[in-house]
């Protein structure tokens, strides 16, 4: 058995494979050439449809992480070959990067480093008073994997009250979980004094938070969001930042992306930014790379 491993994956993911596969890494000139390979293991890297029609042994593909959109499904099915991904394995990381910039934007971290970095006075200066999150209103976008188990840390961990806007999830469900169900998004929006966005990028979720959307927020809420650039409107948060109309906000994920410091938002004193970095801890590394490794393995041995 051959697997071509496109991009880097955890050590332990790496011995496992080794000790049953003959493997093609990523510092391997030919990892690119699938023509005798049985399964290729990809990260962000593509799989197109002229490597899948010049790989006639091909048997699966393995999707580290989610988000499939880099490979050709199309030609995958066509040529009845599974394409495997990990769709719970960082969902914990993610959640709790939710949390690191909930707290990060609240108590101003960022701007702090700012006054310190410009030499700092010895009493904090009333600009750099934050705010709680204890006992206050969370709004989510979307409850799937990501935004439920937000609100399982927000109401366990803060005593929150989670509010939820996501169009495909059931009233009972939310009765179930013990969350407010709205049948808008701009009446959640008016509830929550924090906001994490947690949806897919489609044709529906694009600019789904803009300026309509910013004016239902309170003066006070910080918005967060580790779904995909474009979900939010980057010129519509900016403008909501820059006019203090939204307390802050933080984003792991950006239009252009690694975004450079011509995104004006970049310059603001109440907005984070960060490298898409939501499943990157070491936990969630080795967790996703012994997923698809034994789900490619699981697959090669029928
Ligand atoms: P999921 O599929 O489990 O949940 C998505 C939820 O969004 C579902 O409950 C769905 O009903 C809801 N939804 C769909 N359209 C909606 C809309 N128009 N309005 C409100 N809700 C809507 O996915 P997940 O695992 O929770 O991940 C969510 C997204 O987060 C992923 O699609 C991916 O883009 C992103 N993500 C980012 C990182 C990162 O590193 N920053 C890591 C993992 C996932």
């Amino acid at each position: 058995m051959r697997v071509h491993v496109i991009e880097p994956i955890d050590e332990s993911a790496m011995r496992k494979l080794r000790a049953e596969a003959e493997v093609v890494a990523w510092d391997d000139p030919e990892k690119n050439d699938l023509s005798r390979a049985d399964a290729v293991i990809v990260r962000a890297a593509s799989v197109t449809r002229e490597q899948i029609l010049a790989a006639p042994g091909l048997k699966v593909i393995g999707k580290h992480g989610v988000g499939v959109n880099a490979i050709d499904l199309v030609t995958a099915k066509e040529r009845g070959i599974p394409v495997v991904y990990t769709p719970l394995s960082n969902v914990n990381s993610v959640a709790e990067l939710v949390f690191g910039f909930i707290l990060a934007t609240a108590r101003k971290l960022r701007d702090n480093m700012e006054h310190i970095r410009r030499g700092a006075e010895r009493i904090a200066p009333a600009t750099l008073t934050g705010l709680e999150i204890s006992g206050k209103s969370l709004g989510l976008v979307g409850f799937g994997n990501i935004g439920s188990r937000v609100a399982q840390i927000a109401v366990n961990g803060f005593g929150m009250e989670v509010h939820v806007y996501d169009p495909y999830m059931k009233a009972a469900t939310a009765k179930e979980r013990g969350v407010h169900l709205h049948e808008t998004l701009e009446s959640m929006l008016r509830e929550a004094d924090y906001i994490s966005v947690s949806v897919p990028l489609t044709e529906t979720t694009r600019g789904l938070i803009g300026s309509a959307q910013f004016a239902c927020c309170k003066p006070t809420a910080v918005i967060v969001s580790t779904a995909r650039g474009g979900v939010i409107d980057e010129s519509a948060l900016y403008e909501a930042l820059a006019r203090k109309t939204i307390y802050g906000a933080a984003s792991d994920v950006f239009v252009q992306e690694p975004p450079t410091m011509e995104n004006p938002l970049l310059q603001l004193p109440n907005f984070i930014g960060t490298l898409h970095i939501g499943g990157s801890t070491h936990e969630s590394l080795v967790r996703v790379g012994n997923t698809v490794v034994d789900d490619v393995l699981a697959v090669l041995h029928g």
